[in-house]
């Protein structure tokens, strides 16, 4: 059994380095950048005004100076306009600023007569309302870094620098393998001991939020029986880059995934983690390109936190994000009740957050089968071995979506 930094350490590690790809901007959404991009177009690109107003020298504006407007620069091409002493220039948002400005009088602080413009409240210094050249971005300074997320705003930024197309990581297609032969799939009725599967399409739903525009995600079961175990596990190697397989891993007589893998030539890099839910975790490679192949235990809530802690970091890496901005990212949040783990195991305990109030409150039965808590449950807060927290102090905890 190994611990559960090491065993993220080592999946990570095994991550293969991302297949760039050129996407156009419009389809880069929530994907990782592979190039570096450094600005070739300053923000703001030239001299320009915040307001709607009056360019203006700073030194004539003073409270009760009347000035004379000579002509009107709007947003758009430079008009050419040349401001003298006395004088006011009527301008607008974003308009470049006139030659001999070094101010803007806002709308709001004047009063117009025919050509002359009578100042209110004084220009207190040079350079107010002014936006000037490179103040927010200069050439030449990074706009984005290899492994940044392109999250709505950055493509914003790149769009800003007229970039049109961009090398990002290519996305995996996941394969999720549900084993049991006491599950049957929805719309079937249900026979003696059976149930329905729902880890197939959990574990389906998180790979497909994570990966942009749902991915490709496949779905497959296998019965408790080593035939149907390899062929399932031969065509998921070969239809698919990544393996997510549910249930099956764990140490009864018919938990066959581990031989079932062997044979099917996928080497176990790790299998048993101190962890809980989740102990049975298995993390292998095979295939052509030696694909990732989880095996998660079958109890719902220990493939849910198995795939939070392991796969999810594992596939962002392999989409190409940073270390940082593929691990789980914690927030701080005020207990609402004691939780003890007296355990050996980390225990990973399923909440409700309360955002406004700024509380993490444990939910519902706290056992790796018991499905309705984890569906109340929006963050995971994990307990040390053997550690107990008092009510109200702040911890750590992990939103899950
Ligand atoms: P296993 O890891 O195969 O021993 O399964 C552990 C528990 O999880 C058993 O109670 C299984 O019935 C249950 N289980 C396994 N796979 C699924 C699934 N796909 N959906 C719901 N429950 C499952
Ligand atoms: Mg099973």
């Amino acid at each position: 059994m190994i611990e559960e930094a090491e065993a993220r350490d080592r999946i990570l590690a095994a991550v293969p380095a991302p297949v760039p790809e050129a996407v156009a901007l419009e389809a880069a959404l929530g994907r990782y950048s592979m190039e570096e991009i450094l600005a070739g177009v300053a923000i703001p690109a030239f001299d320009n005004s915040a307001m709607d107003g009056y360019a203006v020298r700073a030194e004539d504006a003073t409270a009760g100076a009347e000035l004379r407007v000579t002509g009107e620069q709007p947003a758009g091409a430079c008009a050419g306009l040349v401001l003298g002493f006395g004088e006011a220039i009527r301008i607008f948002t974003g308009a470049p600023m006139p030659e001999g400005a070094d101010a803007v009088v806002m709308q709001e602080d004047t009063e117009r007569d025919g050509n002359l413009v009578r100042v209110i409240e004084a220009v207190a210094e040079p350079g107010e309302f002014v936006r000037r050249r490179g103040s927010d971005l200069c050439e030449g300074q990074r706009v984005l870094s290899v492994g940044d997320r392109l999250s709505a705003q950055r493509i914003g930024l790149l769009a800003s620098q007229g970039i049109a197309e961009l090398t990002v990581g290519q996305l995996p297609r996941v394969a999720v393998v549900s084993t049991g032969d006491e599950l049957v799939a929805a719309g079937r009725e249900l026979g003696d001991g059976q149930i329905y599967d729902s880890n197939g399409i959990m574990l389906a739903s998180m790979a497909q939020r994570l990966i942009p525009g749902g991915g490709t995600v496949r779905r497959y079961h296998a019965r408790d029986e080593m035939s149907d175990l390899r062929s399932v596990l031969a065509r998921a190697l070969e239809e698919c880059e990544v393996l997510v397989i549910a249930g099956g891993v764990s140490v009864g007589d018919r938990d066959l995934v581990r031989p079932a893998l062997a044979e099917s030539g996928v080497e176990t890099g790790f299998w048993k983690v101190r962890l809980k839910p989740g102990k049975p975790f298995l993390f292998g490679q095979g295939g052509a390109g030696r694909k990732l192949v989880f095996g998660l235990p079958g109890n719902p809530v220990s493939a849910f936190v198995t795939f939070e802690v392991f796969v999810v970091p594992a596939l962002r890496r392999w989409m190409g994000a940073r270390e940082d901005e593929a691990l789980p990212r914690p927030i701080r949040m005020e207990l609402a009740e004691a939780v003890e783990n007296p355990g050996d195991r980390p225990h990973y305990v399923r909440g409700i957050l309360d955002w406004q109030g700024g509380r993490f409150s444990p939910t519902g039965m706290q056992q790796s089968h018991a499905l309705n808590g984890l569906a109340r449950a929006d963050a995971l807060l994990r307990l040390a071995a053997g550690e107990s927290l008092a009510a109200g102090i702040e911890v750590s905890v992990f939103p899950v979506a």
